[in-house]
């Protein structure tokens, strides 16, 4: 591999990073690492450094790093063809052998699937769909959408609106007016500490329900929500949110967007947070686990229901006029069909359930009763560990305190990478479905260990 002496200094001042303090990495004084090659659940540095990644990249690489059967599937695409476009009906061997692996492990009432790069993309073209299906309809004035606090869609101009922390859209002037934003299903942070879990969804279905009545029910076109609120938390639904939530969308028309960027293809033990939780969507976001991030794919899966509309569309106003020049590329086509079918091989779904399952469980030992955990909760591959000042009286940290970032830093000196999430006092865990459980336990054990040194626990 090159060696250039040069890098670090043409990274600061040529690099413009997503989601870094600007001025600060170009002054030197923010972190800055070069990742040069990965194995399993490991990555290594240009320095050398091995560490454990307990949040498989963002989320993505879920079948671990370092597999050559995707990287040479990848390669032998490369070699026959490394790019053909999917406009007016054109396709490849690989792009249309994903389209039917992925519906055949889709819900049963969805029928097919647009290709993009993003998870942002992806929901864009959601909406876009959401708009199009009642300009058919004849409702051009049903087209607000409404997403929760705390959700993450995207960082463009409509999934950035719909992305519901503030952070997206501070000095950016979004959210877009289309965009209207609910309570978040976080029962931790509830007001009512006597409400149990149910009362707290019913609570949360109620507040939808007020918000739809306020705005006009034939104004409201979706509701979008991903099963496990993830950046903004990494949140499992309080028992009863999807079914609760469902009854109000059936009872006012309204479309429901499942963003499985996150939870699609295995994340929770299941193929689709969608079965998790028993969702019946009608727009599918899929990302991330598709290609487990060994290239770009995105896909939007689209309903039965919604697809008949479309057709009507096409059929009233000609070709759809929404494409992408990446839509469905061969590689990343290519990466995908060798990713699902080595979930598939390797039983990684079911392995991700069940490590999980003890991964969440070493975690809650490991942490529960010190003093400044609040809260650790988790589903499949999923964990969260969340720091509060005071316990009892359920008194929560600043942003500005940045407890998550400075246990995140500990942990990375002791060669795990964990994720402080954006809200500052949660400490994220999403690792590749093939950890074991030493990883796991090693994990635990260094999250403990970082904790008990920034509050001097004994
Ligand atoms: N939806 C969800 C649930 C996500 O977590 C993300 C990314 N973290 C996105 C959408 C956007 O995906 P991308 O960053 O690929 O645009």
């Amino acid at each position: 591999m090159l060696k250039n002496d040069m890098l670090e200094q043409w990274d600061r001042e040529n690099f413009f990073h997503p989601s870094t303090h600007l001025a600060e990495f170009a002054r030197g004084n923010a972190p800055q690492r070069v990742i040069q090659g990965g194995k399993d659940s490991h990555i290594e540095t240009r320095d050398g450094q091995k560490l454990l990644d307990a949040f498989a990249g963002l989320y993505c690489v879920n079948v671990g790093y370092g597999r050559t059967e995707i990287a040479e599937a990848i390669a032998e695409q490369a070699h026959e063809l490394a790019y053909y476009h999917a406009y007016v009906g054109h396709g490849t061997e690989a792009s249309i052998t994903l389209s039917k692996m992925i519906l055949d492990r889709a819900p049963d009432h969805m029928s097919k699937v647009y290709f993009g790069m993003s998870g942002s993309d992806a929901n864009e073209t959601n909406i876009k769909l959401v708009w199009y299906y009642n300009n058919i309809l004849g409702r051009p004035e049903k087209k607000k959408i409404i997403s929760r606090w705390r959700g993450y869609h995207g960082s463009g101009l409509m999934t950035g609106s719909l992305t519901g922390l503030h952070l997206f859209h501070q000095k950016f002037d979004l959210p877009l007016n289309q965009v209207i934003h609910t309570e978040a299903p976080y029962y931790f942070r509830r007001e009512d500490s006597s409400m149990t879990e149910e009362q707290f969804s019913q609570h949360c279905a109620a507040e939808l329900e007020k918000l739809i009545e306020a705005e006009g029910p034939d104004t409201i076109a979706a509701f979008i929500g991903e099963p496990v609120l993830g950046t903004g938390g990494i949140v499992p639904p309080p028992a009863g949110y999807w079914e609760a939530i469902q009854a109000v969308l059936d009872k006012y028309d309204i479309l429901l967007i499942a963003d499985e960027v996150v939870t699609g293809f295995g994340r929770l033990g299941s193929m689709f947070g969608s079965d998790h939780y028993g969702i019946k969507p009608d727009l599918m976001t899929i990302a991330k686990g598709l290609t487990s991030a060994y290239a770009p794919l995105s896909g939007s899966i689209v309903s039965d229901k919604m697809w008949k509309v479309l057709e009507q569309g096409t059929d009233e106003n000609g070709p759809i006029g929404h494409g992408w020049t990446y839509s469905a590329h061969p590689i990343g086509a290519a990466a995908g069909v060798a990713n699902l079918k080595l979930i598939d091989t390797l039983d990684l779904v079911t392995n991700a359930g069940k490590t999980g399952a003890y991964f969440n469980k070493v975690m809650s030992e490991a942490l529960a009763d010190h003093p400044h955990v609040g809260e650790v909760r988790g589903e499949g591959m999923l964990c969260a560990v969340e720091f509060v000042k005071d316990r009892d009286s359920r008194t929560f940290f600043e942003a500005s305190d940045k407890i998550g970032a400075l246990l995140a830093g500990t942990m990375l000196e002791d060669g795990i990478i964990t994720r402080a999430m954006p809200q500052g006092d949660i400490l994220g865990f999403a690792p590749p479905f093939c950890l074991t459980e030493a990883e796991a336990d090693e994990i635990a054990e260094k999250t403990a260990k970082a904790a008990k040194k920034l509050f001097d626990w004994t």
